[in-house]
């Protein structure tokens, strides 16, 4: 399994000329600020897909008595 990511734009310059680096596999240079750089993938979060909280954070309780 070949894990491809190619970037889209340097992350130093932000410019989109990326060429891949014959410095091995997930590197790539940058033509325009020269700069080389290798992604690197961590692997997946622990925590998952974060979904937005469709629920706010105050409940739907409209009765705003505090007394216990
Ligand atoms: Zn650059």
């Amino acid at each position: 399994m070949s894990e491809r990511a190619a970037p889209f734009y340097c992350p130093y310059c932000g410019e989109e000329d990326l060429r891949p680096s014959e410095a091995g596999h997930g590197a790539w240079e940058c033509a325009d600020c020269n700069r080389a750089f290798r992604l690197s993938f961590l692997g997946l979060l622990a925590s998952g897909i974060a979904r937005a909280s469709a629920s706010p954070s105050h409940e739907g309780g409209d009765g705003g008595a505090d007394g216990s």
